[in-house]
């Protein structure tokens, strides 16, 4: 049966339509399940008992269950339960402007990025629309409060699970579903050029961030597996392209690693990249994780690396270490649970 919370409001009009009833159904239920959080059919007044009772036949209402949860003072850090006994997790981080979370969108990863926790766990399956939608309404109830921004950079490459990934952004930004405005969604790509193609094509004003962690054909063979069938050189065409169709700023992430992309040539190669494009650099600090033999660099040599980007005109931030306390890294949580 198909769970509910991963239609957007479109398929559940065509639903209603398909039964004789209006559309306006899908609105009603969406305030339901998203505005006033109940999923308890019997109650909700504005639908007929009959087709109370035709809903309950046709979708399942279940959740992911939140299993684990780690506290740092401005994060939080969830472990769920797939219905297959799978894990997945999001974290969550509290700032001035409100909380933000970061969804997984797959079970493991099979882009094989060297430096990753969810790349060294292989993709085990996508995950459905419903299992992203419910990560933020789990943790909603959870926390009591209403979480205003969404970044899709938990476990897993969310091109690779395009239409359920591009669903779930739909079901968030509904006015009449978690009402999140499309600019504060955040997606991002180890780098699939095809995909960021096809997204660029559906007309929303998401949010596109890139990872490229490298300046150079070199250096991002070593660490992303991506680039041997994507290159530096395809990627970029398509970042110039989804920056000129959509009239977006994209971000390009970095992930500081010590001794492998950190010198200042590299940033001065990144810089003569970069030059010009509507784009801005997050430098990430590298979240060790136990298992992969790389180290993060130093706060100084990550300063030095910041200053030559901004010497050169490119817009810089470091990335502010939130809860390296946690396991935050993306899939270390999940790691661990897999191993016990
Ligand atoms: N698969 C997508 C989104 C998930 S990863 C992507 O790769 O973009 C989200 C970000 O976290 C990526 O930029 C990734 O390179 C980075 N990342 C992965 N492991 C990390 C770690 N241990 N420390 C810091 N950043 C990490
Ligand atoms: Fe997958 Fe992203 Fe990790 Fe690479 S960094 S293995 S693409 S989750």
């Amino acid at each position: 049966m198909n769970s509910i919370y991963g239609y957007t409001r479109e398929k559940l009009e065509a639903y209603f339509l398909s039964k004789g009833e209006k559309k306006f159904k899908a609105l009603q239920v969406f305030e339901w399940l998203y505005v006033h959080k109940n999923s308890n059919v019997d109650t909700w007044s504005n639908i007929k008992k009959e087709l109370r009772e035709e809903i309950k036949k046709d979708f399942s209402f279940e959740t992911p269950k939140i299993i684990r949860e780690e506290k740092d003072t401005l994060t939080r850090k969830y472990l769920f339960e797939l219905k297959d006994k799978e894990h997945i997790e999001s974290v969550i981080m509290f700032h001035d402007y409100g909380i933000s979370i970061c969804v997984s969108s797959q079970v493991g990863c099979n882009m094989g990025c060297a430096f990753c926790e969810s790349g060294r766990r292989k993709k085990v399956r996508n995950l459905e629309a419903y299992e992203l939608v419910t990560q933020i309404l789990e943790i909603e109830k959870n926390l009591n409060e209403r979480i205003s921004s969404v970044v899709i950079m938990g476990i897993g490459e969310p091109l690779d699970n395009y239409e359920n990934v591009l669903s779930f952004i739909r079901i968030i930004n509904d006015a009449k579903g978690l009402a999140i405005g499309i600019r504060h969604i955040t997606l991002s790509t180890s780098g699939l050029v095809p995909k960021i193609y096809d997204l660029m094509k559906e007309n929303i004003q998401i949010n596109l961030a890139v990872s490229l962690h490298a300046p150079n054909d070199t250096i991002r063979n070593q660490i992303m597996k991506v680039n041997q069938v994507y290159n530096i050189s395809q990627l970029m065409t398509a970042i110039k392209d989804y920056i000129a169709v959509t009239n977006r700023r994209v971000t390009i992430e970095y992930v500081m690693l010590k001794e492998i992309n950190d010198s200042s040539k590299c940033a001065l190669e990144l810089a003569t990249l970069l030059h010009g494009l509507n784009i801005y650099v997050n430098l990430i600090p590298y979240n060790e994780t136990s298992h992969i033999n790389l180290s993060k660099s130093d706060a100084k040599t990550i300063k030095e690396f910041a200053a030559v980007l901004k010497q050169k005109g490119i817009n810089v931030t470091i990335r502010k270490e939130f809860g390296s306390k946690i396991s935050a890294a993306c899939g270390q949580l999940r790691s661990k649970e897999v191993e016990k």
